[in-house]
């Protein structure tokens, strides 16, 4: 053995192991909430979940509608084009900056994307919010966006989810941003009058106008666990009323306690869910994918009457309702729920 055994291998495996090795700092993340490490591709595996505590970190909407329909297959509608910086804002920066250097960071158009396809062998249009482009603020482009969606599942019979994920108004936009608040509950009042389920599903966070307008009028709110929903920060009720607030005041489970939330579903489980729901509402005569017939009895009842408005959404909060018992009855049974066939009743949707 000569003397270059040294040098060409145990010098480079001393420093291999001495000197810090270039690892990519964003293949590992901490858990907000408990810390833990989260490797990338096991994160991503579980559907941006933490993995040790159940924590629900944000997910971007190309992955949410990847899993949330049907095969991961369905198209993105076209989105209207809308005035840019039609105030000519500016505030540290000019706006049309922002925008610009959002749409590149992003590869987004806008706050928004809208899609179409099945959720559990139903017609949905769903149009989900990023978070990541300006915190998913609404503007002209997310309000116009939101019309054209409802408009499309007007016109091809199907059931219309919004996903918002939303700091509440784009102040750049001034007062354009603030009439996209009415302008959606018209879109929104479109689809319920033409006897289509409206279902909500509330992510983290829901905020601002947001969730003062389109967000809170659903046929079904579904919450992502831990979502932060609510109007104003903690911090500015707790001066306005000047009493504390309790610790889970604005999530997803004190809203659920109070009644403004139907259900809490952890992410792996909401394409289920939905489509469940859907096929109660939209299908009643099909065989209950719970297997659950109580379930299926007052999604038919649900579907079938031809009550008042109102009496319709409680209807159809009482399907969700039965739908989630129905869900944590199979999930109690951890067996492989059993379809049964369905006594046939009348047909009309919601
Ligand atoms: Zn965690």
């Amino acid at each position: 053995m000569d003397i270059n055994w040294l040098t060409d291998f145990i010098r480079p495996r001393i420093r291999s192991l001495v000197e810090p090795r270039e690892v990519p700092d964003n293949l590992w993340q901490k858990c907000p909430k408990c810390e833990g490490m989260l490797f990338h591709r096991d994160l991503e595996k579980n559907l941006n979940v933490c993995y040790h505590c159940n924590y629900h970190l944000r997910i971007s909407v190309k992955e949410r509608l990847d899993f949330l329909f049907d095969e991961a297959r369905y198209s993105r509608l076209a989105l209207p084009e809308v005035a840019f910086d039609p105030l000519k804002f500016k505030d540290r920066k000019r706006y049309s900056e922002r925008l610009r250097e959002t749409k590149a960071k992003t590869g987004l158009k806008d706050a928004i994307t809208a899609a179409k396809g099945m959720i559990g062998g139903n017609p949905a249009v769903v149009a989900a919010f990023n978070f990541s482009f300006m915190g998913g603020s609404m503007g002209a482009a997310v309000g116009e966006a939101i019309l054209t969606a409802a408009q499309e599942a007007v016109r091809t019979r199907s059931a219309f989810i919004i996903i918002p994920s939303s700091g509440g108004a784009r102040m750049q936009e001034g007062m354009l941003s603030l009439i996209q608040m009415p302008r959606t509950i018209i879109a929104v009042e479109m689809v319920k009058e033409a006897g289509l389920p409206y279902i909500v599903l509330l992510t983290d966070p829901t905020t601002g106008g947001v969730s003062a307008s389109f967000a809170m009028v659903g046929d079904i709110h579904l919450a992502e666990p831990g979502s932060t929903i609510g109007f104003a920060g903690r911090r500015v009720i707790e001066e306005t009323v000047r009493e504390k607030l309790p610790d889970d005041f604005q999530t997803a489970e004190y809203l659920r306690d109070k009644g403004m939330v139907d259900m809490v579903v952890s992410r792996r489980d909401i394409p289920q869910t939905i489509g469940t729901i859907l096929n109660l509402l939209m299908n009643p005569e099909a065989p209950s994918p719970s297997g659950d017939l109580e379930g299926a009895e007052m999604g038919r009842r649900a579907a079938g009457s031809s009550r008042s408005d109102a009496g319709k959404s409680r209807a159809a909060k009482n399907a969700a309702r039965q739908a989630r018992s129905a869900l944590s009855a199979a999930k109690k049974s951890d067996k492989k729920p059993a379809k049964k066939p369905l006594k046939k009743t009348a047909r009309s949707a919601v």
